[in-house]
């Protein structure tokens, strides 16, 4: 039996609109719908300390009362919706205990019924949750994570940041005959852009567009203050062993993630972090949750774009073992930019050095490269 708590009338507005919400318990489960103006993509995930139910919808007009869902209902004990981020509209389900997502669907409109989002919620133990938490459910499973943080507004192309590692007087990595990182990654950050800037689908900025040091902490901060909607830095790495080769693809581990999504929370102007929330009359409590939620949406970006990237790279060059990474890398760091970190080869190996020494190479990796951010933003077109 499904209560109805809420509604407000019908308007005007081109966005989809929600005009209803209500919750019902069915035997174990308890059902939460939404009543929709249209169809429209979706994406639910759970999350602990304290246990939510996230979900996130294209930006959408939201016809309904603060209050709408009262006390909660089943497992739902509170209720909160509204823009996340621009383009990006996001309820939250607080459950007092571990659930898990057994169905998430869109109905169609059938009767006196429109479009209606239904998600069905059931309690399972601890264990279970830890395996699904954070796992997102979508309506389509192979099309990529809905848009997160900085997505371009009123059609404005997203802006990719890259950034060259190294410079001025960190040279980084080298090969024997004194081929050095930070040039490499130079050159091959400005034809990255060239080829991104032909395509007329993107904006490219540089972290640095010439031999000079910029602390990482900066790279990020240039990221997120240009809006970057997605963050890729490249490398060249050398190792101890000269017969060691291939490229990898980096994301932040999500341990490293909490303590710094921490960190920037106390140091920052909370506002700053995450635009497009009103923090006015939230909590601080509220403000590190949200923190977490952005950093968990663009970890779950940055984990699509290092797959895509992995099999673009995988074209062009050899990659290592267990190619796609993730570690505490502070330049991966930003909360509400997806962000990854490219290693193109090990300048310590022979083979490598010359390849990446050669500039049809360099062309082939920026060109894979394109490949993979052209795929990655298909993939979140609404
Ligand atoms: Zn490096």
């Amino acid at each position: 039996m499904l209560l109805t708590i809420a509604a407000w009338p019908f308007g005007l507005a081109a966005e989809p609109a929600v005009s209803g919400v209500r919750a019902g318990e069915h035997l174990s489960m308890t059902r939460f719908v939404l009543d929709l103006s249209e169809k429209i993509e979706f994406q639910v995930f759970t999350l602990a300390n304290p246990y939510r139910v996230v979900i996130d919808f294209p930006e959408m007009d939201w016809r309904l009362r603060p209050d709408a869902l009262g006390a909660g209902k089943g497992l739902i004990k509170g209720f909160r919706f509204g823009l996340f981020t621009s383009g990006t509209s996001r309820v939250v389900l607080d459950v007092g205990k571990p659930v898990a997502v057994r169905k998430a669907f869109l109905l169609s409109p059938i009767g006196q019924h429109g479009y209606r989002f239904v998600l069905d919620l059931e309690a399972v133990s601890k264990e279970a949750f830890k395996k699904s938490q954070g796992k997102a459910v979508r309506p389509k499973p192979e099309s990529a994570a809905l848009p997160v943080a900085s997505l371009p507004k009123n059609g404005e192309k997203p802006l990719i940041v890259l950034d060259p590692g190294h410079g001025g007087v960190d040279p980084g990595a080298h090969s024997r005959a004194g081929l050095l990182e930070k040039k490499v990654t130079l050159d091959v950050a400005k034809k990255l852009k060239k080829k991104l800037e032909a395509t007329g689908q993107y904006r490219v900025q540089l972290t640095r567009n010439r031999d000079i040091f910029i602390p990482l902490r900066q790279r990020v901060s240039i990221s997120r203050q240009a809006g970057a909607a997605l963050f890729i830095s490249l490398h060249a790495d050398s190792h101890g062993n000269p017969k060691t080769r291939g490229a990898s693809v980096y994301t932040l581990s999500e341990k490293a993630s909490d303590k710094e999504a921490a960190a920037l929370a106390a140091k920052e102007n909370k506002v700053d972090i995450i635009a497009g929330i009103d923090f006015t009359d939230t909590d601080p409590v509220l403000t590190d949750i949200l923190i977490d939620i952005a950093q968990r949406d663009s970890l779950n970006s940055s984990l699509n774009f290092a797959n895509l990237v992995v099999k673009e790279m995988g074209k062009v060059t050899r990659l290592v073992r267990n190619t796609r990474r993730s570690a505490g890398f502070a330049v991966l760091k930003a909360p509400d930019v997806p962000s990854i970190l490219v290693e193109m080869g090990y300048l310590s190996n022979a083979r490598e050095a010359k390849l990446l020494r050669d500039n049809s190479h360099r062309n082939q990796l920026a060109g894979a490269l394109v490949k993979a951010v052209d795929r990655f933003f298909d993939g979140r077109k609404l």
